[in-house]
């Protein structure tokens, strides 16, 4: 059978969330199809497997931006998961939401039904908390939230160095106040990671309306038409089709999707022609509005062993943690190494806050890829919260096989760096608190630099996503916008975009639980207003 209702693009945090939600129903057929392998193996269900598979290439894309101009002309490393779980196979694994004004925000922007109040509810559907149980918190849902059981005391070094310097302290960063500092909660179970695959596809592989095929590239949408009727993948080295009854779900991620558009026939007209490829709408926005978070991290080298490093002792505490991961499923391999942090104002006049503090217990440069990453020692990274930047995907080829060209354009507008220097300011200042002095020994790259001017040149030569890209097939009812509120992409039939593209604007938090609640809601979307009749 090559005929479904339903045919899905990606296997990642939507794209899992989509297939389980709609083969609830019996009556509906789905295939979803996924680059990636099965996303089951231990270095996705150990959480500290993220120090293999965010660096390397195992189940990871490793895309590279093209050389950006605000960071002294470096091309930025940009993993991506690739496997059943998408991204949320190798991320961090903390659980926030941003604030609720960026979801009102979204909604006045042109968006009916996405306001907080609106999506509050798909939140609380997904998440199954093991701690808090409130009107913000779920506790049945597929999606387990859990507290840190690393038992790290660097943890509470970071609490008290914090207090110390003056910020607040939170126990729950998505309840009814975000801002603070605390220890994040994590999408683990039982101190293994819960990937959007384990937690929504895994149990569903067995229903007879599911079809998952791992190992399969999509190359373009089929259309008869405007109406996307299938889609064109290679699998095992031969290509084949499968056709799709009521709609096409592209969850590609803010990447690829919008490059699948493309390779389609929809973006800019001049810009496909240039490409040799046949217009099927002219849609301008495909793959304009690209938002991250750029992140700049001050590192510490520090004498303790709850840190992670190398050395000859640190090894051999690493084997004891072994041994006591098997045995009690907590300690040292469930760290997600970003183990707290926190949301504050730069500024105390904003109403929300404008910045990210994410406390690893590591040395952690340059994502892990150097050799930096075997000392041991901590690392705090800050990260301006909405930035005014924007950047672009396109395509570099016309070949489906070639990577997207992606210019997140970081830095280019002059505030973002404003907001940047303010943070590191901030962030410095918790690492100075007496605190930490016990554990000091050296501060890395930054050591005696003081003025704004030395930090921005620091930030330029330093600073690294934090892995939030958005935007890119943006959710609106204006003329660049690529989807509808129902995200059904504009001007054609059939199809429609659900994943991290989708967001207008880049939410104050990580993305992946928002990018689920995107999905929790796009299933009762097709539900209710299927994209062609
Ligand atoms: C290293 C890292 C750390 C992160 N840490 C956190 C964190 O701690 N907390 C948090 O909230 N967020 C975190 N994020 C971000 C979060 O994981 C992502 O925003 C989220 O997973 C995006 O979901 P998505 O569905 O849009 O895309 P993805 O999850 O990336 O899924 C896209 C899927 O599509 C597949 N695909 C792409 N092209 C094709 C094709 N042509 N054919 C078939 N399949 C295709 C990919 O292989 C992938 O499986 C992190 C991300 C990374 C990379």
């Amino acid at each position: 059978m090559d005929t479904f209702d339903c045919v899905i693009v990606g296997g990642g945090s939507a794209g899992c969330v989509l297939a389980a939600r709609l083969t609830q129903d019996p009556a509906v057929s789905v295939c979803l199809l996924e680059a990636g392998g099965e996303g089951r193996g231990a270095l996705v269900r150990v959480p500290l497997g993220i120090v293999v598979t965010v660096p390397t290439q195992l189940i990871n894309w490793g895309f590279r931006s093209v050389p950006q101009p605000g960071l002294d002309g470096r091309r930025c490393y940009q993993p991506r998961g690739r496997a059943l779980g998408g991204s949320s196979a190798i991320n961090a694994m903390i659980y926030t939401r941003g604030h609720a004004a960026d979801y009102d925000a979204w909604a006045a922007a042109g968006n009916p039904g996405w306001s907080y109040a609106e999506v509050l509810p798909y939140f609380r559907r997904a998440e199954n908390n093991a701690r808090l149980h409130d009107e913000y918190h779920g506790a049945d849902g597929p999606l387990p939230v859990s507290d840190s059981r690393t038992g790290n005391p660097m943890q509470q070094v970071f609490l008290a160095a914090s207090r110390q310097a003056g910020f607040r302290l939170t126990e729950d960063f998505n309840g009814v106040d975000q801002e603070g500092v605390g220890v994040y909660q994590v999408t683990q179970q039982q101190g293994e990671r819960w990937s959007a695959a384990r937690a929504y596809l895994h149990p569903h592989l067995f229903r007879p309306n599911l079809r998952v095929l791992t190992g399969a590239r999509t190359r373009r949408i089929l259309f008869t038409g405007k109406r996307a009727t299938g889609v064109e993948y290679s699998r095992s080295g031969r290509v084949e089709t499968v056709t799709a009854r009521t709609e096409v779900i592209l969850s590609a991620g803010t990447f690829q999707s919008p490059q699948l558009l493309m390779l389609s026939g929809i973006g800019d007209a001049d810009e496909l022609r240039r490409h040799g490829i046949s217009v099927v709408q002219h849609l301008a926005g495909v793959g304009q509005n690209l938002q991250d978070h750029l992140d700049y991290t001050l590192i510490h080298r520090a004498k303790s062993l709850d840190l992670l490093g190398a050395s000859p002792r640190g090894l051999l505490r690493f084997v004891r943690e072994f041994g006591r991961y098997r045995r009690q499923r907590n300690g040292m391999l469930t760290s997600n190494v970003a183990e707290a942090g926190g949301f504050l104002k730069t500024d105390p006049g904003l109403s929300v806050p404008d910045v990210q503090l994410h406390f690893c217990v590591a040395v952690v440069h340059n994502h892990g890829r150097t050799l930096q990453h075997l000392w041991h020692g901590y690392s705090l990274h800050v990260c301006a919260l909405r930035p005014g930047s924007r950047g672009q995907v396109s395509l570099a080829s016309a070949r489906p096989e070639a990577a997207p060209r992606i210019d997140p354009a970081y830095l280019s507008d002059t505030h973002d760096i404003e907001v940047m220097v303010r943070g590191f300011r901030l962030a410095r200042r918790i690492l100075e608190a007496p605190a930490f002095a016990p554990y000091h020994t050296r501060e890395l790259f930054s050591a005696g630099v003081e003025s704004d001017q030395q930090i921005r040149a620091l930030i330029r030569a330093r600073a690294e996503t934090i892995y939030h890209p958005v935007g890119t097939c943006r959710m609106g009812s204006d003329d660049g916008a690529v989807v509808d509120a129902a995200l059904r992409v504009r001007g054609v039939e059939g199809l429609r975009v659900v994943d991290a593209s989708v967001m207008p604007t880049l939410i104050g938090g990580n993305t992946h639980a928002p990018t689920i609640m995107i999905a929790e809601k796009a299933a009762d979307l097709i539900h209710r207003q299927p994209s062609a009749g």
